[in-house]
């Protein structure tokens, strides 16, 4: 709710603060149990940032984060990795890059649950050829080593490593961008399956619309730091009413069927500003094909336009 998160920018040999990239700036959004969240955007939007303030990997700057009704924005890192940390879990773009190289398969996914002192010995063991049977690597491998899989496997890693501890929520960040388009849907297949058999709710950072249409219950558009429209999954690419909406769907490549994603294309003007020093009013103004006088200086309000249809824009206020 209304979350902040801002980085000082530092300068100089004394490294004072000559100002503030305003990655995440205020955002509301939320996700029910069971469901996925997709928040897409341009690279640099602010979508990683804002999963990893989710998860209090940052601090946030301002605003509250609540899980499950309880707010975690400002719990001690003792109390939260009590709590908090085995329940909400992250895959990211690039699982290889978390994995120690030394390590085999199995202690990778051992660390986890030794960490939160779940299982004896034999009952880990046990634990991890489940896992890995479950994601679709066969438990044979668990002494290899990190670099001998390929980029699907690692990221079926990735997600046996997510699932040790039994999380509610995974919040994934690019977690199939890296791969190949039919590795990708063998990659959500599998995220699909495991969503329904353990009821997990996911939130789905994408900056691939056609990826977080294939996923999402919902969806959020970033853009600079804000969320400029945020519906179901239906009401977004059926009815999408934010001009920057409009103009990532008109990239998409149409699926063949009636709608707006038969819309001729819109082409953006100009180059995505600066976080540092986002444009005033409306942030997406300097781009807007339908800017008006007062996007330039008023910030337009995130309002609920219909229901559970939210948008910032001042064609609707
Ligand atoms: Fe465009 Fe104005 Fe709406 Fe911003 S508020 S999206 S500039 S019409
Ligand atoms: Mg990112």
């Amino acid at each position: 709710v209304n979350l902040t998160k801002h980085f000082p920018i530092k300068s100089g040999v004394f490294q004072k603060t000559t100002g503030h990239i305003k990655a995440v700036d205020g955002i509301s959004l939320f996700v029910k149990k069971g469901e996925t969240l997709g928040i897409v955007g341009e690279s640099g939007c602010g979508k990683s940032t804002a999963g990893r303030t989710f998860i209090r990997l940052y601090e946030p700057t301002e605003g509250k984060i609540l899980f499950k009704g309880k707010d975690i924005s400002h719990l001690s890192e003792s109390t939260l990795s009590r709590t908090v940390r085995k329940n909400i879990q992250m895959v990211f773009q690039d699982p290889y890059a978390s994995m120690n190289p030394r390590k085999t398969l199995k202690s990778i996914l051992s660390e986890p649950l030794i960490t939160h002192q779940l299982y004896d010995r034999k009952g880990r063991d046990q634990k991890i050829s489940e896992l890995l049977n479950r994601v679709g690597l066969n438990p044979s491998f668990i002494n290899r080593y990190p670099h001998e899989f390929s980029g699907g496997q690692r990221q079926r890693i990735g997600i046996a490593r997510a699932l040790a501890l039994h999380p509610e929520l995974i919040i994934a960040d690019e977690a199939v961008s890296a791969l190949d388009v039919s590795i990708q849907a063998q990659i959500i297949n599998l995220m699909e399956d495991l969503q329904e058999e353990f009821s997990l709710t996911y939130i789905f950072i994408s900056h691939d619309l056609s990826v977080v249409r294939h996923i999402s219950d919902r969806v959020a558009v970033m853009y600079l730091g804000k969320i400029m429209e945020f519906a179901r999954k239906k009401d977004l690419y059926g009815d999408p009413l934010h001009p920057y909406t409009r103009a990532l769907l008109s990239a998409v490549p149409a699926p063949g069927k009636r709608g707006v994603e038969n819309r001729e294309r819109i082409v953006l003007k100009g180059d995505l500003p600066s976080p540092a020093s986002p444009p005033p009013g409306c942030v997406f103004h300097t781009r807007c094909p339908a800017a008006m006088d007062v996007c330039r200086k008023v910030t337009p309000k995130f309002q609920e336009l219909k229901k559970e249809h939210f948008v910032a824009c001042h064609l609707y206020q």
